[in-house]
This record gives structure tokens, sequence and C-alpha cells, in this order.
């Protein structure tokens, strides 16, 4: 028998795998880039740790047993989603009426299957019910009740709505709600304090990527307002080589497409996930007026975590099993390579 037909036989039995060897899966998280130092105390900064370091432990679990990346990105968010501390799920930011909406996305890089879900208000965990369009439904995105509807008829958890307040987002949107009456002009920088969305990207045992973001959006929100999170491409994507998720000035992100626009770099023009990232998040974001951070992976295992605010809840989990946490932006991550510095364009945050 020839060689190769003797590789093929050998294959059909299933004595050689054709999979490329296992690799070391690895998670990075965030839990959003609205942090203002100024703001935080030690008894939150503990809590947000402890939070992400359940989150990534949680996650990478799923990984090291095999499971597919989408599991390890579920996994994570879940936890940050019934966390208070993240603008995502319970303690999600209020709309200038009063109320909770919620936005979310996930992405499979190895299939480029996705799901959404935008502006629902009674979901307990919008990542699962994102999940739930991508994998029982033909569409890619379900808004408002039509949504609510799809998670009754999947069997996805519904809550009251009074679920997802605490006092703390209450009190956010009374003061912008002042500043609106003031005549302080919309989205000024000061609202980056109101970002708080959490997000996750993950690399399996196979080498397949995913990506998911999970958000109530911007404090104040009006007319149904809907963010980068949910939209595949701006603030969620993933490819084969490539799994971003977004925390920011939402408009931005949609106007940069920016989380596809990293993955490009990344996997068509071959440009290393650091610079990537960091061109896409600290100078083309900031010099159109619009500032946040992402986190970023490729297949390799590099993870990218530029950001251009106070700070970014953030870590990630690999080899070593250990979670890796930080806050703010002085701040070893153990990301090693240094990020280009943020443009000097003077409408930057
Ligand atoms: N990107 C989100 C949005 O604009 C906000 C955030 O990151 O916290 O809806």
């Amino acid at each position: 028998m020839k060689p190769y037909r003797l590789m093929l036989a050998l294959i059909a039995l299933g004595a050689v795998s054709m999979s490329s060897a296992e690799v070391s899966p690895v998670l990075v998280i965030h839990g959003g880039a609205g942090v203002i130092r100024r703001d935080m105390n030690p008894a939150k900064e503990k809590a947000v740790r402890a939070a992400l370091a359940l989150a990534l432990r949680n996650g990478y679990a799923q990984l090291k047993a095999g499971k597919p990346a989408l599991d390890g990105v579920t996994a994570a968010i879940t936890v940050l989603e019934d966390d208070p501390n993240f603008n995502a799920g319970k303690g999600a930011v209020f709309t200038h009426d009063g109320r909770n909406e919620l936005d979310a996305a996930i992405m499979d890089g190895s299939s480029h299957r996705a799901g959404a879900v935008a502006g629902v208000h009674r979901v307990k965990n919008p990542i699962l019910l994102a999940r739930a369009v991508m994998e029982k439904s033909p569409h890619v995105m379900l808004a408002g009740d039509g949504a609510e509807q799809f998670a009754k008829e999947v069997g996805i958890a519904l809550v009251d709505p009074s679920y997802f307040r605490t006092e703390e987002r209450w009190q956010q949107l009374q003061k912008a709600l002042k500043e609106d009456q003031e005549q302080q002009p919309h989205g000024d920088a000061d609202t980056a304090k109101h970002f708080g969305t959490v997000g996750a990207v993950a690399l399996d045992a196979q080498g397949h990527l995913a990506a998911g973001t999970s958000t109530g959006g911007m404090t104040d929100k009006r007319w149904g307002r809907i963010g980068d999170s949910p939209i595949i491409g701006a603030g969620t994507y993933a490819n084969s080589g490539c799994a971003v998720s977004g925390t920011g000035w939402g408009e931005y992100y949609i106007r940069t497409v920016a989380a596809h626009s990293i993955c490009m770099e990344v996997t068509q023009m071959r440009v290393p996930l650091q610079r990537a990232a960091g061109e896409i998040i600290n100078q083309e974001i900031p010099a159109m007026g619009g500032n946040g951070g992402a986190i970023a992976l490729d297949a390799d295992g590099h993870v990218a975590m530029p950001f251009n605010t106070d700070g970014m809840y953030r870590g990630w989990i690999g080899a070593d099993g250990v979670p890796h946490v930080a806050i703010y932006g002085d701040e070893n991550d153990g990301t090693a390579e240094p990020l280009p510095a943020p443009s000097d364009s003077s409408a930057a945050p």
C-alpha cells in the first residue's frame, strides 16, 4: 500500500487523528473600562477582584475539562452578570425612563456562528439567551419582547424587572438626570464611569476561539438605544484566529467596527494582536472622541487588554491555572508587550 493510502486507512480507523495537538486553554475577561480611581474604595476593590477571580476559575474549569470555548465564555460571563458590581445582569445601569434594558452577544470563532439580544428587561442572564439565539433559532439577533417570548419558549430564566435594580445605579441615574436638567453636554468623558460591561474571550483545548459580551448599556440612554456590545463586529467578534470583546462608549465602537477591525488586522494583515488592539482602542477611537477598552486573544494564546480610562476591570488565566486580576492602568496585568500610547488627539478623554 502506498504511504498516503496507508495514512488515509489509519485515519479512517481512527488510529491517527487529523486534529492538531491539544493547545493550552486561555480565558480573558473584562468587567468594564469605567473605573474612576477616586470613586473606588477598598471594599469595592476587594469584591470586584474576588468576582473576577471566580469568573476566571469557573470559565477555566470548563476549558480544562475539554469543553468548547463557548462554555468558558458563558460560564465566566454568568458569574459577572449575577454580581451587582458590574453593569450587566443584576446591577445594570438605568435608562432615562428608569428601566434596565440589557444587551448581549456571543460568537463562535471557528464556525462564525453568532447570537445576540438587545433591549431585554426580564432575562436574568442575557448571555445565555444570546447563546440560545445562536444555537436554537435561525436568526442572529432578537430584540425586546420578541426576544423574551423566545426565551420563554426555550426555557431561559426570566425574572421580575426589579431583580436588576441596585441603589448605586439608581443614584447614578439621578445624577445624570440632574446633569440633563442643568443642560450639561451629553456624553462627556465623565460618562466613562458608567461603563461596566462584562466580556470574555476564550481559547479551548481544540484551538477554537469564542467571544461574548453582556451589558446594561449606558446610564440615561433613551429611545431604545442599542450599544456596540450586541452588534457582531462592533463590541463582540471572533473568527478562527482572533476573539475580541469591547467596553466603552459604544457609539464609537460601532462606527469603527472595533472588534472586527482588530481581528481583521490580526488575521488578514498579520499585525501582532497587541499592536492591532492598541491601534483601534488607543488611537482610532480616541481620535474620534470616544474612549474605553477591550480584551483580545489570538489562536496562539496571546492576550491584549488595552484601555484609555483610569482602569479596566480585567483578568486572564492560562497554563498555570492562577487567575491574574487587575483594575488600574498602572497595575501589572501580566501582558508583557508595551501597548501603543494613546494618540495625541485633543478630543481624547
Ligand atoms: N459599550 C457599552 C455600550 O455602549 C457600555 C460599556 O462598555 O459599559 O452600551
